[in-house]
């Protein structure tokens, strides 16, 4: 284990990009102080938590670093199970997504990647799949993992195990710079309402939807999801179904996670809408008639943050000392664990070999410009 650092490095936000990377950090021996506004508003404890770089139709320079991080993501959880003693609830399901025809199934952007069904092969991977979808694709390496109930804790008891830090109920005013504009710390409001000035030369801003409250410049912006869940017979349905404009989960216990909403108008207005509720009823109707009649559980909300292209914005920023992880859009579980790596990279002192270089290049946050 390398030489501890004396001076903490700050975590700007403890969703999940913030929980990932504060964990590869107290891994390898570096000190780690998480400041945390509100635990229950980040995306992680919102989010459906299906590993889906090929089910979402993601393409170019995304898709690449989707499926690097689908193949982490094995390792990563069994590093977090162990250091928590907790299970994070991976589940390799495969994920069946139906089309009205066979001519949309062969356009769909991930094609080459999945097996190709017709209605019968459909029906025998979804039993009791809605009529009206003759053909689909099976992506047998996409998954879930259940984020809400596990993976998140894991992560908060493994980082509490490894020496973080965390500051909860802490609100990052702002970013503090010298003369030189490097990063000299950062104001905040504690939770009870002090207002304080941290100094730290190290930080990573990981503030999801919220992140331009902090630096302007970055462009993100949040796209509200509205979700619901289901308690199904257990075994009831053994694939995630990713139906256009809704998608069905179904966890190990029978729990169904039903998402979601794609709201970009709504800004950061709060609740659930019934046109956003009537939605994820008529989707389930269309994609798993018996699950109409499953108990309702739960309903929520929250903001995934995104970009101009969808990719996060991934390493330095404009200001020396402050990196980023922010922006994930959709796709933020099944990015955690390479955003973990990448960072951990980017912050040590040997610095990214050239693989981890390229990917971060890519993923730069003035790329748009
Ligand atoms: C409805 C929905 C469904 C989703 N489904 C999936 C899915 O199935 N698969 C998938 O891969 N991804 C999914 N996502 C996306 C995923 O949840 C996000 O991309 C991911 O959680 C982003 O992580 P984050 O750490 O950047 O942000 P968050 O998890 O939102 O965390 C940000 C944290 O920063 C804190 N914060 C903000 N401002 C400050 C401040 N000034 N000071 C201190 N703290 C601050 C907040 O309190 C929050 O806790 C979904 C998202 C939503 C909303």
């Amino acid at each position: 284990m390398a030489a501890a650092n004396p001076e903490p490095v700050l975590i700007l936000g403890g969703g999940l990009m913030g929980l990932a990377i504060a964990h590869q950090l107290a891994r390898r021996g570096d000190r780690v102080l998480v400041l945390s506004r509100r635990r229950s508003e980040a995306a992680g404890f919102v989010a459906a938590g299906m590993l889906a770089p090929h089910a979402e139709g993601l393409s170019g320079d995304l898709l690449e670093l989707g499926q690097r991080s689908l193949e982490r993501i094995p390792a990563w959880v069994e590093q977090i199970e162990a250091d928590s003693g907790l299970r994070c609830g991976l589940r390799p399901c495969g994920i069946v997504v139906p089309f009205r025809s066979a001519a949309e199934r062969d356009a769909y952007p991930t094609a080459p990647f999945g097996q190709s069904l017709d209605r019968v092969d459909l029906a025998r991977e979804i039993p009791g799949i809605g009529e009206g979808w003759p053909a689909g694709l099976l992506f047998a390496q996409d998954g879930q993992i259940d984020n809400r109930r596990r993976l998140m804790r894991a992560l908060e008891r493994a980082c509490v195990g490894l020496g973080v830090t965390f500051q909860e109920g802490a609100e990052v005013l702002s970013l503090e710079q010298g003369a030189t504009g490097a990063l000299q710390g950062v104001r905040l409001r504690t939770a009870e309402g002090d207002e304080q000035c941290l100094a730290a030369t190290k930080a990573v801003l990981a503030c999801g939807a919220w992140s331009t409250q902090l630096l302007p410049e970055l462009p993100i912006a949040p796209v509200k999801g509205q979700m619901l869940s289901l308690q199904g017979p257990r075994e009831a349905l053994q694939r995630v179904i990713f139906g256009p404009g809704t998608y069905l989960v179904p966890r190990e216990d029978g729990l169904l996670v039903v998402g979601a909403t794609s709201e970009a108008q709504a800004g950061f207005s709060e609740g659930l809408t019934p046109a956003g509720q009537r939605q994820l009823q008529e989707g389930i109707a269309a994609l798993l008639p018996a699950a109409t009649s499953w108990p309702p559980m739960e309903r929520w909300w929250g903001f995934r943050p995104c970009t101009p292209d969808e990719g996060p914005l991934l390493g330095t920023s404009g200001i020396p000392g402050l990196w980023l992880a922010a922006g994930h859009h959709r796709n933020g579980v099944l990015l955690a664990a390479i955003t973990a790596e990448l960072l951990a990279a980017a912050l040590s002192p040997a610095g990214p070999d050239p693989a981890q270089t390229r990917q971060l290049e890519r993923f730069r946050w003035d790329r748009f410009r």
